[in-house]
């Protein structure tokens, strides 16, 4: 992912480095430049728009027109624009906050297919490795084959998985499990939830009442970011409907363009805090905005 939006702002930088004279029109053009590469990236238009009017204000200043390095200085002002519109510069927005009464309550939410159960498993490593006690809890109630997969994610990490295949009230088990994980002194109970090949009001429903019943400390809505724009309207929608505490982007090791990675912190305001990056359990990193710029800009 970003390959080609990578080559195309460093051909504009180098043509940047190739001028004799930097002036207000090769900035300008560098800048459009870098607005086609982002667009051409899929990057939301609106999330663009502010990003360039940033990008634009702070380089068309004086100090950048009189500096002797202004390409270095242009530069560096896109990737503090970019660590910008992806979160900021601030560690704690990317952690999970852990509850003071344990156990911490993690739902998971988003489409089929996103990467969910995968996701709880590699969280549940996590967690593990942190010496956390965890409980997942297969709350697919639609799919038996959903459960199956969290239970072998379970057996395969020594993970106590919570699931009940008889009870078809998703709400009832997770209640139950919360009661079983206080029981059990867990730490962490991750819920994964059912999804749907699209957004519809019986699911939102469902997901409205697990929060309810529950008060879960985050509810993280996990996105694929192979499809696009598509996953960026869709984590408006669950963040309009269950108000999500922050976003985990899987798939970032595919070819996709990228642009739902970049505009999805923008556009829900919710933070992203893990990204997947393979199918493996252990293909699983904290998401820094900083370090994802750098890697963009190459
Ligand atoms: P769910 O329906 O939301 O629970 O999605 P699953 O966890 O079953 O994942 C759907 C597919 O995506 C599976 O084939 C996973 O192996 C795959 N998958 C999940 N996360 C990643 C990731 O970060 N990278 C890649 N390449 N595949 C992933």
């Amino acid at each position: 992912m970003f390959n080609t939006l990578n080559e195309k702002l460093q051909s504009v930088f180098k043509k940047m480095r190739g001028e004799a004279r930097i002036t207000e029109d090769n900035i300008k053009e560098a800048i459009r430049q870098v607005k086609m590469a982002m667009l051409e990236a899929d990057v939301n238009y609106k999330v663009v728009k502010k990003f360039i009017s940033g990008v634009q204000e702070k380089a068309l200043g004086e100090e950048v027109l009189k500096s002797l390095s202004a390409d270095q200085v242009f530069i560096k002002i896109v990737n503090d624009e970019l660590t910008s519109i992806l979160g900021g510069e601030d560690p704690s927005a990317s952690k999970i906050t852990l509850s003071s009464t344990p156990p911490t309550i993690i739902m998971l939410v988003g489409l089929q297919g996103s990467g969910k159960t995968t996701t709880a498993g590699k969280l549940a490593k996590h967690f593990q490795k942190n010496d956390k006690r965890v409980l997942m809890v297969a709350d697919d109630i639609y799919r038996p084959a959903a459960i199956d997969q969290l239970e072998v994610l379970g057996k395969q990490l020594g993970v106590d998985v919570y699931s009940d295949k008889d009870n078809k009230n998703a709400v009832d088990i997770a209640q139950k499990s919360y009661e079983y994980a206080k029981k059990s002194a867990k730490d962490i109970v991750i819920i994964d939830t059912a999804g749907r090949l699209h957004v519809n009001n019986e699911l939102m429903d469902e997901l409205f009442n697990i929060k309810k019943a529950v008060s879960p400390d985050e509810i993280l809505f996990v996105a694929d970011a192979m499809t696009g724009q598509d996953a960026v309207n869709v984590a408006t929608k669950f963040n309009n409907d269950l108000d999500i505490s922050g976003v985990i982007l899987t798939k970032l090791d595919g070819d996709a363009r990228g642009g739902a990675a970049l505009s999805i912190r923008e556009v829900t305001g919710k933070p992203l805090k893990y990204v997947g990056v393979g199918e493996k359990l252990d293909a699983f990193e904290p998401f820094y905005p900083d370090r994802m710029a750098s890697r963009i800009l190459g």
